[in-house]
């Protein structure tokens, strides 16, 4: 039995905020508002796996009114998210995310990217992808970060 799920965020940017992104810090004038340290791709990702196991969203797993969560490592939050899926009996099939992001430029961090996930998923890194584009200086992403993810998880 297969199961897909996919899964958007978006954060604002601002000054003095980290700017992290698939668990790999970029160094960027502006960074990421948020409860957590606002890694937006790591966001849509977990509520793609949540929402392919039919269990809710990450606001209602680790919601924002928990002081516990506030500066939170996404990364473990995702690792979180993946014993909830193995618990159901499900593996990654693959996974695929698009960053949504006019500055900074994005291309030289993705295999960085790819290979932090693959290291949390415990999977070969042909199953992870990470891809970078812009809106053409139109819709939000000149004020912010946007991600869209997509997974298949496959019963084990
Ligand atoms: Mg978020």
């Amino acid at each position: 039995m297969i199961r897909v799920g996919n899964g958007y965020d978006v954060h604002r940017l601002v000054p003095d905020r980290r700017l992290v992104l698939c668990g790999t810090e970029i160094p960027s004038q502006l960074g990421l508002l948020g409860h957590s340290d606002a890694d937006v791709a790591v966001h849509a990702l977990m509520d793609a796996i949540l929402g392919a196991l039919a269990m809710g969203d990450i606001g209602k797993l680790f919601p924002d009114s928990d002081p516990s969560y506030k500066g939170a490592d996404s990364m473990m939050l995702l690792m979180e998210v993946i014993s909830r899926m193995t618990e159901k009996g499900y593996a990654l099939g693959n996974l695929d995310i698009t960053i949504v992001a006019e500055r900074p430029k994005l291309a030289s961090y993705i295999p960085e990217m790819r290979g932090n996930l693959a290291a949390v998923f415990n999977c070969n890194v042909d199953k992870i992808s990470v891809k970078a584009t812009t809106e053409e200086g139109l819709g939000l992403a000149g004020e912010g970060i946007g991600a869209y993810a997509s997974v298949l998880l496959i019963m084990t």
